[in-house]
């Protein structure tokens, strides 16, 4: 279906003088000989998902002729990739989004749109609530933006001060859409890199607007993700992490097992085949998608690195159920030892929701004795907020946990799965650990930093030139908490 074009009536001031090179048609041709090329500032909000989907829009624009900038105040072409999971997420990019409009008093053509998940669910409402947005895209939409973004840039070129304000909203469905986020836009020795090898998710867990944002389930085909991984190989990527709503259940609908291993399976065995390639991770699965084959694949696949995320989100049976979460807390305990057992070593993260409508204080003490039990290498503690338009949302007021309470558990709960984590990271000291260097530490750009195969982020001493990118051996020498520190290594 075509994108909704609408006209609005104009605020008659913001068109009353266009800048220098905004009148005149072939700014927007891909000539080489251009002075000036619109510049394109992203910010994404959000999960993986969503950076790696700024990022073919990036890529989208470089082959244009466009650049991107990450100045907003000089950009003539301002996108917030959003994100619905929480309302807060929300409310900041609606908040940046009114804040970028101050932009319009230097240059009154500035493209403004909103892409993602909540332009996804919200449409064209969007453009009745911030009068100076021109596009809405959706999740299913990405691979129109620049489309749209040239349409819109040449109709506020041409345009004179009568005619009506255009915009622009598309997010209807797409049909193999999922194929179309696959270009990279790598920064130099860049050596990590996202793969999405699928699209939605089919199973409406009651407190997630996912699948109302993002669609159902789509996988792409084997032999196209695999050609995508080749092709970052030959760039220098060494790391690469298969994104997904429901990552492990990747082409369940789509594609048949085969010699009884499900088709994320055989697509790990694939990239696990790719030179070059060193370590791959997944994000972000479903506990019911480790079955048999994909726990025995991390015992002979050497590049899958030893760590999985399994989001628990409740240790209570009945919230469990209340969540549409169709496993047992006791199944989930199991699935940890199995693991475990089939793969020493390896990390455990989670994700944990506290005060879901209904959570009594037996259903958060069950949680926490999970946690207990378990003994997480990470875990993501969040207290529960309605999403508007999800099943979890509808429930009677009357179980709403009060948000003192929720607050109360989510700083228990965060002291419990602190101690534990500081206690693994302290045992760490004295050993010798593979770290892939990523190159100057964020918080002491004096230091470098790294992550372990079992995804602990490690700071040590050493140049960036000439270890970015690289596998060092490091001694653990302490540890702060969430953060270890060490020494390289020095061969021979
Ligand atoms: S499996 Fe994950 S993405 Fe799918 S509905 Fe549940 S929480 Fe949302």
């Amino acid at each position: 279906m075509a994108a909704q074009i609408s006209a609005f009536a104009p605020p008659k001031a913001a068109y009353n003088c266009a800048p220098p090179g905004f009148g005149d048609r072939p700014l927007f041709q891909h000539s080489p000989t251009r002075i000036r090329m619109p510049k394109v500032f992203i910010k994404t909000y959000g999960c993986q998902m969503n950076e790696r989907d700024s990022e073919q829009v990036s890529r989208m624009f470089v082959e244009r002729g466009y650049t991107l900038t990450a100045q907003e105040e000089v950009a003539d072409v301002i996108l917030i990739n959003t994100c619905s999971v929480r309302d807060q997420a929300e409310q900041k990019a609606l908040g940046k989004m009114g804040h970028v409009g101050r932009y319009r008093r230097e240059n009154p053509n500035v493209v403004y749109g909103f892409l993602g998940c909540m332009a996804q669910s919200r449409g064209a409402e969007l453009l009745a609530q911030v009068p100076h947005l021109d596009l809405v895209a959706g999740t299913q939409k990405y691979h129109m933006v620049a489309d749209h973004v040239d349409t819109i840039l040449r109709e506020k070129a041409e345009r004179r001060m009568d005619d009506p304000r255009f915009s622009i909203v598309d997010t209807d469905e797409e049909p193999e859409s999922q194929n179309t986020i696959r270009d990279h836009q790598l920064g130099e020795a860049q050596t990590k890199a996202f793969v999405s090898i699928m699209q939605g998710c089919n199973m409406k867990c009651t407190f997630c607007i996912v699948p109302y944002t993002r669609g159902g389930e789509r996988g792409r085909p084997i032999a196209e993700i695999v050609a995508e991984v080749r092709h970052l190989a030959s760039r220098g990527v060494k790391e690469v992490t298969l994104l997904g709503q429901i990552v492990n259940l990747y082409g369940r609908h789509e594609f048949p097992a085969v010699d009884g291993k499900s088709p994320f399976v055989q697509l790990l065995e694939a990239v696990d085949a790719v030179d070059g390639i060193e370590r791959i991770r997944f994000t972000s699965p479903h506990p019911i998608g480790y079955k048999k084959d994909l726990i025995e694949a991390f015992t002979y696949l050497p590049k899958l690195a030893e760590h999985v995320h399994l989001p628990m989100q409740s240790g209570s049976n009945r919230i469990l159920k209340a969540m549409h979460r169709p496993y047992k807390a006791e199944n989930f305990e199991e699935l940890c030892a199995s693991i475990r057992a089939a793969k020493p070593g390896i990390a455990i993260s989670t994700d944990i929701i506290v005060g879901f409508p209904g959570e009594s204080d037996e259903d958060y003490a069950a949680t926490r004795a999970l946690c207990e039990r378990v003994q997480f290498d990470q875990a993501f503690v969040f207290r529960y907020s309605k999403r508007r338009d999800t099943p979890a949302a509808e429930m009677d007021e009357a179980i709403q946990i009060p948000e003192r309470v929720k607050e109360e558990r989510n700083q228990d709960l965060l002291g419990v799965v602190d101690r534990i984590i500081e206690a693994k990271n302290e045992a760490m000291v004295g050993r010798r650990v593979e770290v892939l260097c990523e190159g100057p530490s964020r918080h002491n750009a004096e230091r470098l930093s790294g992550r372990t195969r079992t995804n602990r982020i490690v700071i040590f001493d050493g140049s960036p030139d000439r270890l970015a990118g690289q596998l060092l051996d490091i001694d653990i020498t302490r540890s702060t908490g969430h953060t270890l520190y060490g020494d390289i290594v020095i061969a021979g």
